[in-house]
C-alpha cells in the first residue's frame, strides 16, 4: 500500500508475560459509575443508564512517566479507573456471554481538564475537550484474563505525591464489566483492540507540574506517571 504521508504509528499497550503487545482500536470511557463519585460531581447517583465518551487512541500511553501539563487549563484533574481490553468481536452480547470478549485488564488514568469539562456541561455542549486531549489516556501494561481470571472485586486507588486520594473497590462499579460491554455492544460493534474505561470512584481533584501520581488495581496491575511542565509554550 502506498500512502501520500507516513501512516501514524499502531498505538499499543505492554501485556504482562509476553513480549507481544495489546494494539489498540478505539478507547470507550463510561462517565459516573461509582456512587459516591456521581455525587460529588453533584448528580443523581442513581442507576441511570450507562452513558460513553470516547478518547482518541493516541491518547493512551504507556510506559511514559512524564506527561506534560495539558494547555488551556487549570484544573487537571486525575481518575483511576479499571480498564478493560477486548479481544474478540461482539455484537448484542448479553452480560453473561460479555466476559468471553475480553482479552485482559489494565489500571488507567482518565485525565480530565475539568474548567474545559464544566464549562461545555454548563452551555451544554460536548465534554470532548475536557476529555480527549494529548496523552489523556495513561494506561498500564494489560494483565491477560488467562492469567486472573475476570476479577469482580479488589481495591482501586491513587495517590499524589504519597498521599491517598482514592479509594474504593471495583465491586462497587454501578454497571459492571459485563453489563457495561453489553450496553456498548448494543449500539457499537466492539472489536479486538477496544479498550474500555469503567469510570472513577470519588476522590476526584487537581494536579499541577511535579506531581507524582501513582495507582492500581490489586490483582491487575499499578501505574505511575509524573506531570510535567506545559510542553504548550
Ligand atoms: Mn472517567
Amino acid at each position: 500500500m502506498n500512502y501520500v504521508i507516513t501512516p501514524p504509528v499502531q498505538i499499543s499497550l505492554p501485556v504482562q508475560g509476553t513480549e507481544a503487545r495489546f494494539p489498540v482500536r478505539r478507547v470507550y470511557c463510561v462517565g459516573r459509575n461509582y456512587e459516591a463519585h456521581a455525587r460529588e460531581m453533584g448528580t443523581d447517583p442513581t442507576r441511570e443508564l450507562p452513558f460513553l465518551f470516547q478518547k482518541p487512541t493516541d491518547a493512551v500511553v504507556s510506559g511514559m512517566t512524564s506527561i506534560p501539563y495539558p494547555p488551556q487549563t487549570r484544573n487537571l484533574h486525575h481518575e483511576i479507573e479499571l480498564v478493560v481490553a477486548i479481544g474478540k468481536r461482539g455484537v448484542n452480547v448479553s452480560p453473561v456471554e460479555a466476559t468471553t470478549l475480553v482479552f485482559g485488564y489494565g489500571v488507567g488514568l482518565d485525565l480530565t481538564r475539568r474548567d474545559l469539562q464544566q464549562a461545555a456541561k454548563d452551555a451544554g455542549k460536548p465534554w470532548e475537550w475536557g476529555k480527549a486531549f494529548d496523552n489523556s489516556a495513561p494506561c498500564s501494561a494489560l494483565v491477560p484474563a488467562a492469567t486472573i481470571g475476570h476479577p469482580d472485586s479488589g481495591r482501586i486507588w491513587l495517590s499524589v505525591n504519597g498521599v491517598i486520594k482514592q479509594e474504593a473497590d471495583i465491586s462497587e462499579l454501578i454497571w459492571s464489566v459485563p453489563e457495561v460491554i453489553a450496553f456498548i455492544s448494543a449500539s457499537m460493534i466492539l472489536q479486538p483492540g477496544d479498550l474500555i474505561f469503567t469510570g472513577t470512584p470519588a476522590g476526584v481533584g487537581p494536579l499541577v507540574p511535579a506531581d507524582r501520581v501513582q495507582g492500581g488495581i490489586n490483582g491487575i496491575g499499578t501505574l505511575e506517571v509524573i506531570i510535567s511542565d506545559s510542553a504548550h509554550h
